[in-house]
């Protein structure tokens, strides 16, 4: 299988890590629910602005949804990261991984499915994607391997 499988297989691990917070915080407040999900969406935006519009490969973007994101979004000059647009990229994984926990506190079995899925998501994206990712100024990125066509 290529890698835009498992890029696709990731992206779903962080989407449905987001619905089982999305159920784990409308148990106690629909409102702050609603809220886990816009910053999700927000800090998303400002990932894809600050990393993936300088990614050389985003027109075969193994996770689809972000290349097509970029299209949207002005053309930005290729080239390293800057300490400010790296902030940006974790601001989205921060958020979802931090805000529901104060309330996934109080359902274990629902705390252990939001680590299991996104932990599992996290791990086939480090094993099967970034190994070898033609973004080369990517700083997940493992040297050595084949640049992804
Ligand atoms: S391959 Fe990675 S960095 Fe490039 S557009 Fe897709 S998600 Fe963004």
């Amino acid at each position: 299988m290529n890698k835009t499988f498992y890029g696709v297989i990731s992206i779903l691990a962080q989407i449905a890590a987001m619905i089982v917070g999305f159920i784990g915080i409308a148990k106690y407040s629909f409102g702050i629910a609603i809220l886990f999900v816009a910053g999700c969406v927000i800090s998303f935006t400002i990932f894809v602005y600050a990393f993936c519009t300088k990614c050389p490969i985003r027109d075969q973007c193994v996770h689809i949804v972000h290349g097509l994101l970029t299209n949207l979004m002005p053309n930005r000059e290729q080239g390293a990261y800057s300490h400010c647009e790296r902030l940006g990229t974790m601001l989205y994984f921060i958020f979802l991984v931090t805000f529901p926990q104060y309330w996934l506190i109080n359902s274990p079995w629902l705390m252990a499915l939001f680590w299991a899925i996104l932990l599992s998501g996290f791990a086939i994206n480090g094993i099967k994607v970034c190994g070898g990712c033609g973004n080369v100024y990517c700083p997940m990125r493992r040297r050595g391997g084949p640049i992804l066509k």
